[in-house]
């Protein structure tokens, strides 16, 4: 069964996606660090993304590798973040990696993180969460992780969220039977127990 969690950047989605996985059993699938890796080496090679995609071989575990290569830290660069939010925009892009997760999460037990998951990836998903925070929650706890500037953090957040929400291709939204989950003032344990009692509901 699939557990979607999609929303915005920072909030939330891949220290609940883990923990629920944890928790359940199930593995985490990171959808974001395949744009991620899409973007990085694009950029690296100066060559759209979409003549990238296709050929780019993925590993996703511990560590995320790009044709054998690791990856794990260089995509997680303010510059990897906005050459994957570019990359996610382009619906050849979109086309070949949704098609990987779709074959990804097809066999077993999965708590997929990302923006599209219970829309596109896989809208019949036993249980679809979309995870919200205010901007401010989502820019200081980025800020934190990445030992940055909280209002460069706002700054950037607001322009990818923007690119997320009205790209024409697969904009964030949430799906229609999602529930929203506001994880702003709430302990990670108390949106975990949330996540864990939704599962728990369907199974
Ligand atoms: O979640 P993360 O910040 O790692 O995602 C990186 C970028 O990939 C996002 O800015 C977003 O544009 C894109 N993305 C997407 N669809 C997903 C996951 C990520 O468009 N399912």
């Amino acid at each position: 069964m699939v557990v979607a969690i999609d929303g915005p950047a920072g909030a939330g989605k891949s220290t609940v996606a883990r923990a629920v996985a944890d928790a359940l059993g199930f593995t985490y699938l990171d959808s974001g660090a395949m744009y991620r890796c899409v973007g990085l080496v694009a950029r690296e090679q100066d060559r759209p993304p979409a003549e990238v995609a296709p050929e780019l071989r993925i590993e996703l575990g511990e560590r995320v590798l790009c044709d054998g290569r690791d990856v794990t830290d260089a995509i997680r660069t303010p510059e990897a973040s906005e050459a994957a939010s570019r990359a996610a925009a382009d619906p050849a892009v979109r086309r070949a990696v949704v098609e990987q997760q779709r074959r990804i999460v097809a066999h077993g037990d999965w708590v997929a993180e990302g923006r599209d998951i219970g829309t596109v990836v896989a809208p019949d998903a036993a249980v679809k969460v979309f995870l919200t925070a205010s901007p401010e929650e989502r820019a200081r706890r980025r800020a934190a992780q990445l030992g940055a500037d909280v209002r460069t953090v706002l700054q950037e957040q607001a322009i990818r969220d923007q690119r997320d929400t009205t790209r024409e291709h697969s904009p964030l939204v949430a799906a229609p039977d999602a529930v929203q989950l506001d994880t702003t003032g709430l302990t990670l344990d108390e949106v975990i127990a949330r996540v864990a009692a939704l599962v728990d509901a369907v199974r």
